[in-house]
């Protein structure tokens, strides 16, 4: 109905009600009283529709509408319509979230809503299966006492979207999951939880590979060691037709036992068998003496010098701190000139505090970082052979780190040089 036709009937009514009640006051004389009385009921009037209104409103149906004209129909039927409207937006809402529900539901990994203060909001059916969480009984729990994992706490608070944490399934410890954090909202987190045990199971396959091979190579590869020793010592064998030959063979001998043992260490550091015997570490005195034990052995090397400024000290294995840097400062020493500089240098930076190993030296080129620690990654593979480099150092420098939860970082330049950072958390310094 025309919006205007409603008011214009109300006013019509008021003026009809005006006049009729002039018009008695006129024939009794007494136009005040009777002016009175035309309000009075008009007043009524619009009170007992305001209460009408007042209880359709509690249940405001189409079907129940108590007046389909005038002025009050027309509120009525306004008020049907934006009501209409606002049931089909909630209803298209609650389809759209049904289906957000029903797609997360399906996703295979587990996805877990927490508030800014770690606190489980909702779940999926995967979270359900992998995690072990209950709705009833979990939904509102601090996620932290449901996942028992010792860094999970320094995970979920240091809020690093792009770390990994790996863990076992809690209840299911044959179950590999890998957590990461996603960030919504107003400080609101989605934990994502991966099932990875059948990656797993294929890297432990390929490292007991790889450590079973190598365990093989060991016996053989000293057994003709051993022989060629005896031979070089045998006067016999000491014609030049035989020694140059003997020499070449000791040589990639104890080349393929250098291998061999690297192998073996980065299969022990990959399983985490070796996990840091944890003691702590002064870092400060591990850099002067490495630095040290270089200049000792290496007169025409650059010159290397160390800056220690902070005075925390670090929770670990100091054996495999000290072999992880000096494999970084021996590579340092290989790629810098004679007339360069190394430097070693331990600092805080905020939270963390950073082992540096700074040359200025030919750099490595940008599209070689990526993989510059994959083993047996080299940028110039002759060269690397030539002095008796495996290429398995930086395999073994970012394992060693990561047993110690820390970062290995790699800025570098060609031309320029290179720094190499291992950067230690919070959790794993000592002041
Ligand atoms: P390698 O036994 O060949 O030294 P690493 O894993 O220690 O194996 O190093 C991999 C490659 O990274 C090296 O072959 C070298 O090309 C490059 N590299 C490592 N450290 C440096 C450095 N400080 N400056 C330039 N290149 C480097």
């Amino acid at each position: 109905m025309n919006p205007r036709a409603g008011w214009l009937e109300e006013f019509w009514r008021i003026v009809l009600l005006v006049v009729g009640a002039l018009f008695a006051g006129w024939l009794t004389g007494n136009t005040t009283v009777w002016l009175l009385l035309a309000l009075t009921l008009y007043t009524l009037r619009n009170l007992y529709n305001l209460q009408r209104l007042n209880r359709w409103l509690g249940e405001p149906k189409v079907d129940d509408i108590p007046i389909h004209f005038g002025l009050w129909g027309d509120i009525y039927s306004r008020i049907s319509r934006v009501n209409a409207r606002q049931q089909e937006r909630e209803r298209r809402l609650n389809r759209l979230v049904d289906e957000y529900v029903a797609s997360t539901s399906a996703l295979p990994d587990g996805t877990v809503a927490l508030d800014a203060q770690g606190r489980i909001r909702w779940f999926n059916d995967a979270a359900r299966r992998l995690l072990g969480l209950v709705t009833a009984k979990d939904i509102g729990q601090p996620l932290q006492n449901l996942l028992r994992h010792p860094d999970f706490p320094a995970f979920l608070r240091q809020r690093d979207y792009g770390q990994i944490l790996e863990t076992s399934a809690p209840g299911d410890s044959s179950r590999r999951l890998e957590l990461r954090l996603v960030p919504y909202g107003d400080g609101q987190m989605l934990l994502l939880a991966q099932d990875i045990t059948a990656r797993f199971q294929q890297d432990r396959v390929r490292r007991d590979f790889v450590a079973n091979v190598s365990h093989e190579l060991r016996t053989p590869l000293t057994v003709i060691s051993g022989f060629v020793e005896n031979l070089q010592a045998d006067e016999r064998c000491m014609d030049e037709r035989l020694a140059r030959p003997l020499e070449l063979m000791a040589q990639q001998a104890s080349r393929m036992r250098q291998i061999v043992e690297d192998l073996l260490l980065l299969a022990r550091l990959e399983a985490g068998q070796t996990p840091p015997s944890l003691g702590t570490v002064d870092v400060g005195e591990m850099l002067n003496m490495i630095a040290d034990e270089c200049r000792a052995v290496r007169t025409d090397a650059p010159q290397i010098t160390c800056e220690v400024g902070s005075n925390r000290k670090v929770r670990g294995d100091v054996k495999q701190l000290h072999s992880a840097v000096s494999n970084l400062v021996v590579n340092a020493i290989h790629h810098t000139p004679a007339d360069g500089h190394v430097t070693l240098r331990w600092s805080d930076q905020g939270d963390t505090s950073v082992i540096e190993v700074v040359d200025d030296g030919e750099g490595i080129a940008a599209e070689h970082l990526p993989r510059i620690t994959e083993r047996f990654y080299r940028v110039d593979s002759g060269r690397s052979r030539e002095r008796g480099g495996t290429g398995l150092g930086l395999a073994i420098v970012k394992h060693v780190m990561r047993l110690h939860h820390a970062g290995l970082e790699i800025v570098s330049h060609p031309g320029e040089g290179s720094r190499f950072l291992c950067r230690f958390p919070r959790s794993h310094l000592i002041d």
